[in-house]
Formats: structure tokens, C-alpha cells, sequence
């Protein structure tokens, strides 16, 4: 129970990896506001996390709208009095080759996957400020360095590293922590959309031998939000069974 009695917020936490840090952070003990595209689809998480005897408030609302991003902040806070834990997990791909690139591809995939993570974190640092303590953990990936057909991707993903790192040098004198985790080749529906010749590619160049799975995120989410990570900020933490070294 490494966050036992803490509140957290995760985004992106109907499925994949959102939901995997969700349930984990559940499971650890944390209460927890979880958002989605739809509060409907965030059934299957609210239920796992009522089992585990957990308080949940499920939060239907797109993230890359400041005015939403802003208010499932608030509603996390007015519902259980502060927010401890904020991980920015919800994220999209729209890839294409640079020279095909539609500015609807760039623009969506910047909005969601650097804007987004932009207005929770400057909303949730109003609140961590004041309290003296939070933990800020962004889901950033092993593309951010480049990677083909991921310009928009890359560019959002290093962003948000940018982003981590200037939120951990602000907000370190406060007692809050802020560190991203790059995941490798997790298994999701993001990655089970590639062609399966880009699957078989990418998963056979892992020295672990294995895709990751989203509790692999999960328990490295649960660490970076305990009190054994109150001395860890800043870090950008590579879970990829090697793939990047
Ligand atoms: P996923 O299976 O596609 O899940 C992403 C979730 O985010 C979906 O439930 C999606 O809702 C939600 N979402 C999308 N746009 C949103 C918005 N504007 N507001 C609120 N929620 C939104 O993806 P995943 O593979 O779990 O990836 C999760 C995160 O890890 C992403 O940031 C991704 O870039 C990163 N990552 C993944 C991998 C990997 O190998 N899977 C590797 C590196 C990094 P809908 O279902 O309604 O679209």
C-alpha cells in the first residue's frame, strides 16, 4: 500500500496504460479521479477500482481542451478535498512521413499529447504549490528521440520531457516532484493498430524478449508516487525491457 490514503487523478484510464496505472495506484491505495474521452467508457476501470474498495470518480472530457482540462482538476479537488498524484497518461498517434504530414495530423497530436499535459500540470502545480507536496508523473515514450513517420509524435513526446524538466526545477523548492516515463512497446490497442510486420519488427528488436505490458508502467507509476520517490525529480525513466539504451 505505497500510496495508501492519497488522491490521485490519471488520464487516458479507460484502457491500456491509463487504465493499468489506475488499477494499479488502486490496488496500492490510492482514491483516484479517472478521466476519458467518456465517462461511459471508464466503466470497466471504475469497476476493478470498486472492488479493490477504492473511491472513484469517473470523469468524462477531452484533455486537449484547457477549459476541460481545468475543470477535471477542480472536480478531483472539490470531490476529495486535494490531489496528491497527477499522471498524464491519454494520448494519440496520427502518424505519417514528414512530407505527408497533414497539419490536422500535427495539430491533433500536439493538442492531445503536449497541450494537454500542459494544462493539467499548470493546474494541478496551482494546487501542489499551496499544499507543499504532489507528485506530477508524465507518460512521455521512447519515440520522443525521433522516429519515423512520428513527427508530430516525437516532437509532443520530447515536448513533454521540456515540460517535465521545467516543472521539477519550479516546483522542487514547493516539495513537489515532477519525472516522465518513456514506455518501449507496451501492448495496447495503439500498438495492436501497427501492421503486423511493424509488430513483429519492433517487438523482436527487445532484449528482454517481450512486448511490455501496462502494469510494467504501472508499477513505476507507483513508485514515482510513493514517499520512497520523495527524493527522485526531474528523471526521465526508460520501461522497455531494454529497447532503448
Ligand atoms: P490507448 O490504448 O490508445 O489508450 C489511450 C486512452 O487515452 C484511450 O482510452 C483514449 O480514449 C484516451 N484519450 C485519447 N485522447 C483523449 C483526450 N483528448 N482526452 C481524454 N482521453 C483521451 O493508448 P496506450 O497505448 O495505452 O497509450 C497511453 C499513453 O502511453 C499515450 O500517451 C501513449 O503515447 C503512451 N505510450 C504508449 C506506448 C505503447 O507502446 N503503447 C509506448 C510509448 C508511449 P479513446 O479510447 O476514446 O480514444
Amino acid at each position: 500500500m505505497r500510496v495508501a490514503g492519497k488522491i490521485a487523478l490519471v488520464t487516458g484510464a479507460a484502457r491500456g496504460i491509463g487504465r493499468g496505472i489506475a488499477e494499479k495506484l488502486g490496488l496500492e491505495g490510492a482514491d483516484l479521479a479517472i478521466v476519458d474521452l467518456s465517462a461511459e467508457a471508464l466503466a470497466d476501470t471504475v469497476a476493478t477500482l470498486a472492488t479493490a474498495g477504492r473511491k472513484v470518480l469517473p470523469l468524462g472530457a477531452d484533455v486537449g481542451d484547457r477549459q476541460q482540462a481545468d475543470g477535471v482538476v477542480a472536480a478531483a479537488i472539490e470531490q476529495f478535498g486535494r490531489l496528491d498524484i497527477l499522471v498524464n497518461c491519454a494520448g494519440i498517434n496520427r502518424d505519417a512521413i514528414l512530407h505527408r504530414m497533414t497539419d490536422e495530423q500535427w495539430d491533433a497530436v500536439i493538442r492531445v499529447d503536449l497541450s494537454a499535459v500542459f494544462y493539467l500540470t499548470r493546474a494541478a502545480a496551482v494546487h501542489m504549490r499551496q499544499r507543499g507536496s504532489g507528485r506530477i508523473i508524465n507518460i512521455s515514450s521512447a519515440s520522443w528521440q525521433g522516429n519515423v513517420g512520428q513527427a508530430n509524435y516525437a516532437a509532443a513526446k520530447a515536448g513533454v520531457i521540456g515540460l517535465t524538466k521545467t516543472a521539477a526545477r519550479e516546483l522542487a523548492p514547493k516539495g513537489v516532484t515532477a519525472n516522465a516515463i518513456c514506455p518501449g512497446f507496451i501492448e495496447t490497442e495503439m500498438t495492436r493498430a501497427m501492421p503486423p510486420d511493424a509488430w513483429e519488427r519492433i517487438a523482436g528488436r527487445i532484449p528482454m524478449g517481450r512486448v511490455g505490458t501496462p502494469a510494467d508502467v504501472g508499477n513505476v507509476v507507483a513508485f514515482l508516487a510513493s514517499d520512497e520517490a520523495a527524493y527522485v525529480t526531474g528523471e526521465v525513466i526508460n520501461v522497455g525491457g531494454g529497447l532503448v539504451l
